[in-house]
């Protein structure tokens, strides 16, 4: 993760549009059981927003719902067995809760563009790529078919691919996966979406590719849309986000700006996090790891208060209450889910 952080010292500049892209208000998934009943929540009551110009990352450990939060908010998720309520959820301003398929399909793709995790699973092996990115735009622009050629290749060109007239005409399958998630990115961006949604955009890639594309997809994403990036690797949150999610079993257990992340986490599971990532100073040491499991949905049903409360260091001495609290942080507004949050994080309690 050194590397990453030496790619990336500095946050991005600030938009002079911070327009909100992003606004969800009480989401909740739950996936249901093969008699159709709601059997598990996955997602659970789960509120956050996005502006313009930054990168939020959501992390958290395996299981904890950062694909379902981020496949339910463009709809992505098959309903069934996915079951998505919330409130609200809007995307630039416009209601996406209860909109219709056909509305939803015309939202992603031009205004929400997505990543995914696994290159080969989301390009067709039956298509040269420049003809799939092609296909993308086609679907919201109106292009003759010489100008959706250049634009593809355009596209290849800028997402870093060497000779891209030439790469246009390759199958997925002769690409290597660094060259493929490129493919992806230009896909997801070639409409010039507002918000873009990564889901480990770089969790299958080597360490120096995983920079190279993270790069790319800041340099792209820059000031012109908003980036939701999910991922487990606090290095990629250190190097890339503004503001940061913490997810764990569902919820979402602190927000904070990336700074103030770092330098103060306020939940026992972030600062866990932070001590089990590795860098320079711990290199040859042993990294504390954070015992026991993350709750399935199922266990978390039963449980009252504090999700983190068995796996919590101050477990002994605390009542699991975990109502969310604000407070503001040397950089920005924060919140935590935790009875034990600090007052103040370099500014004051505000709710
Ligand atoms: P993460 O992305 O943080 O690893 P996921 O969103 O993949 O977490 O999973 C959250 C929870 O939802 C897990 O307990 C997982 O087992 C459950 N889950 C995910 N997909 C399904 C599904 N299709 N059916 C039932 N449960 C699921």
């Amino acid at each position: 993760m050194t590397a990453l952080r030496e790619n990336f010292p500095a946050a991005p500049a600030p938009s002079a549009d911070d327009s909100t892209l992003l606004e969800v208000e009480g989401l909740t998934v739950s996936y249901a059981n093969d008699d159709g009943a709601a059997a598990c929540v996955a997602v659970d009551d789960v509120s956050l927003s996005l502006r313009r110009g930054e990168v939020l990352g959501v992390v958290g450990e395996s299981g904890c719902g950062k694909s379902t939060l981020a496949m339910a908010l463009p709809r992505l998720l098959p309903e069934p067995p996915a079951v998505v309520r919330a409130r609200s959820i809007r995307i630039c301003g416009e209601e996406v809760a209860g909109a219709s398929r056909d509305r939803l399909r015309g939202l992603r793709g031009s205004r929400v563009g997505v990543v995914f995790q696994e290159p080969m699973t989301a390009l067709s092996p039956l298509h040269r790529v420049g003809a799939q990115i092609e296909e993308a735009a086609a679907l919201h622009r109106r292009m003759g078919r010489a100008a959706l050629r250049d634009l593809a290749v355009d596209w290849l060109g800028r997402v870093g691919i060497a000779d891209p007239a030439r790469a246009a005409l390759a199958f997925p399958h002769e690409l290597s996966g660094g060259m493929q998630q490129r493919v992806m990115i230009a896909m997801a961006l070639v409409n010039d979406p507002d918000l873009v949604i990564a889901d480990e955009p770089t969790t299958a890639l080597d360490v120096t590719t995983q920079a190279q594309v993270l790069a790319l997809m800041r340099r792209l994403v820059g000031a012109r849309s908003g980036l939701l990036l999910i991922t487990h690797d606090m290095g990629v949150v250190r190097a890339m986000a503004t503001r940061v999610a913490v997810m764990y079993a569902g919820r979402i257990v602190e927000t904070a700006p990336c700074p103030d992340l770092f330098a103060r986490p306020a939940h026992p599971y972030t600062r866990a996090l932070l001590a089990a990532m590795p860098s320079l100073a711990t290199r040859g040491r042993r990294l504390p790891v954070i015992e026991g499991f993350v709750p399935t949905p199922a266990e978390c049903a039963a449980m009252a208060g504090c999700r983190f409360r068995p796996r919590c260091p101050h477990r002994a001495a605390c009542g699991g209450d975990d109502a969310p609290r604000a407070f503001a942080g040397a950089t920005g507004q924060r919140t935590c889910r935790c009875e034990r949050a600090p007052r103040d994080g370099g500014g004051k309690e505000t709710a």
